[in-house]
Parts: C-alpha cells; structure tokens; sequence
C-alpha cells in the first residue's frame, strides 16, 4: 500500500482536501483518537466515517510490534512484523529520533553488514515506512527521522520521496531533520533537489581508497570518493545543510594513517559533518570494533587537521546495535 492508495480510499469514501489532509496528518501523528475530540460529526461526511473504521484497521495493521530492546542510551531497537509477516527493524533513537528501515534485506552488499547478507527480498511501501513513525510515536515523541534503518533509501526511491514528502509537509517534521542516508546513488543527487520537501542527506563514505570502497560496498554505485564528495558538496550548499559523512570504524582496514591524511584531503573546507561510529562487532562477521580510546584519539586529530567530526555509537550498542542484526537473531531462532 502507498500512501497515493490511501488517498484515493479517503477521496472514494468522500473526503475533501481538508479532509483528507487532516486524516493523513491524524495518521502520521498517531493521534486518530483526536478525531473523536474535534466532534468529526461536524465535519466527516458519513460514509467517509464509515469507512474510516476500516482503514484505520488497515493502517494499524501495517506494522506491528514484535519485541521492543531498550538500550542503556535511553535508545530502543523495535523489530516489526509486516502485514505479510516479514520483518524490519527500527530504532528509537535518544534525542526524540527514529532511524527506519527503508526495504526488507538490501542489494548493497556492504560486507560490514548483516543486513546487506540477506540480499533485497522486498521493498518498504510508503505507507510502511509511515506506520513505522505512527507506531515510533504511539511509544514517544519523534521530531527526527532518519533513513538509515534496514536498506538502501536510493533502491526505493519513488515510496521513500513519496514517505518523506508526507512527513515533512504533514508529519510535523522540520525538513532538516528528515535524514536520506545512502551509500551514493547518482539518481539522489537529481531527485532529491527537485522534491517540496529536502531532507538531510547522510552519505556513507567509509573509506577515502576507491579501491578498498569497492571491496567494501561491492554493490553501490562505482563513484570515487573524491566523485561523491563533490556529489555532496553541491547538494550542500543547494540546500543550505551539511552532508553528514558516514564512516563505521574497522580496526585495522580504515582507521589508518593513510586514511586519516585520505579524509583531510576530501573533507577539509567542505560544508560537512563526519559522523565516525565504532563498527559494533558480530560473530558472523570478519571484522572488529577498535577500542573507544583509539576512535577517540583519531576524532581529535581530525578535528584538529580542520574536519568537523563527531565521534557517535551505534545505538543500541548493548542490544544487538548493528543493522539488521535482530532480524537475523529473530530468523535464526525461528529455524528460517
Ligand atoms: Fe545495505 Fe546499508 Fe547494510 Fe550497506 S549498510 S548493505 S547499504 S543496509
């Protein structure tokens, strides 16, 4: 379901504009209840009411709750069951933040990744990346939300504009705090200028080697980094944001002196942030997490070589943080 379907529905049943504007904004508000308080007998039309039953049934039925893992951070990981039973997981992040899954699995590949294991096995309609912010806030208030969940937002472009576009104009989201993360697709750099609402944009760098960035993302698209900060850069200063730089520490592969003097030539002078999050290890994986005291140590001398870097845990850290890693925890314990 998209939420151009909803619409329709609200406009077959008889909602007008207003209306239908209200009931989305009722919906990604997580306030239905409220309808009942404004009296809607003054303004709902009967059989839209009628057949408001239904589809609030449906909407809710969209996700649903299937374990909820606060971390000592004051962050919780929620894994959620689709409609067909799949699952995805979201984050209640500290700070009134939400980070959501954008599809079920991810074609990528980042070799890092749990997620990236799985392959893509669907995609995340609109309508489900919107039930994921009404369940977030049926928890807590969410005034950020973040594209950085399951998935790659460049593979599902079409419903994540469609999701984002609600969430900035209805949803009572300020459009810098919507957050497209993504590994470097150039159709981002097109559409997202283009749209009413222009969110953020995370870029998940990584490395400043071609050569290694290929072997780590094998699957994104084959742009340098020097291509994709330059990429970056313009959408910066169009909208008047900082990209944020994703870099996950890997002890050992890109916390190395090369690498540091590799972010000083790309990020210095740049209208940008680089979020560096100490890789959260996993058995599965062949790669570890450096200590805190080296990431530490490597945040403070980029900061004083003239980059702007925030040293960041992954959320969660304590309850399987990682991308991906509840749903694989949920499968492996299900037998599947
Ligand atoms: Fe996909 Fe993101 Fe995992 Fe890479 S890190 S495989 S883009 S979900």
């Amino acid at each position: 379901m998209r939420i151009e379907d909803i619409r329709q529905r609200l406009r077959a049943l008889g909602a007008k504009p207003p209306h239908e504007l209200r009931l989305l904004r009722d919906w990604v508000r997580a306030r239905p209840h409220e309808r009942s308080r404004r009296k809607p007998e003054n303004f709902l039309p009967l059989a839209l009411r009628e057949g408001l039953e239904a589809l609030d049934a449906e909407l809710q039925g969209l996700t649903r709750l299937v374990s909820n893992h606060p971390g000592e951070d004051g962050s919780a990981r929620l894994l959620l069951a689709l409609r067909d039973g799949m699952t995805v997981e979201s984050v209640l992040l500290p700070r009134e933040g939400l980070c959501v899954s954008s599809q079920v699995g991810c074609a990528v590949g980042c070799q890092f990744c749990m997620t990236g294991r799985e392959g893509l096995i669907r995609q995340v309609t609109s309508a489900e990346i919107i039930a994921q912010v009404a369940l977030a806030r049926s928890l807590r208030p969410v005034k950020k939300v973040v594209f950085m969940g399951m998935g790659e937002p460049a593979h599902n472009l079409e419903h994540v504009l469609e999701a984002i576009e609600l969430l900035g104009l209805e949803g009572n989201i300020g459009h810098k705090n919507l957050v497209f993360s993504t590994v470097g697709d150039p159709r981002v750099f097109e559409r997202l200028p283009l749209g009413p609402v222009k969110p953020a944009l995370a870029l998940s760098l990584h490395t400043s080697r071609a050569d290694l960035r290929e072997r780590l993302l094998p699957r994104a698209p084959q742009l340098t980094p020097e291509e994709l900060v330059a990429l970056g850069e313009d959408y910066a200063r169009k909208t008047g944001y900082p990209i944020q730089y994703q870099w996950t520490l890997l002890d050992g592969i890109n916390d190395t002196a090369e690498e540091l003097d590799g972010i000083v030539r790309l990020l210095k002078g740049k209208y940008a942030i680089l979020n560096m999050i100490p890789y959260n290890s996993v058995p599965e994986l062949p790669f570890t997490r450096p200590s805190w005291d080296k990431a530490e140590g490597i945040a403070r001398a980029l900061h004083q070589r003239g980059v702007l870097t925030k040293l960041r845990d992954s959320a969660g850290q304590d309850v399987d943080g990682g991308c991906g890693q509840l749903r694989a925890r949920a499968l492996a314990s299900d037998g599947s």
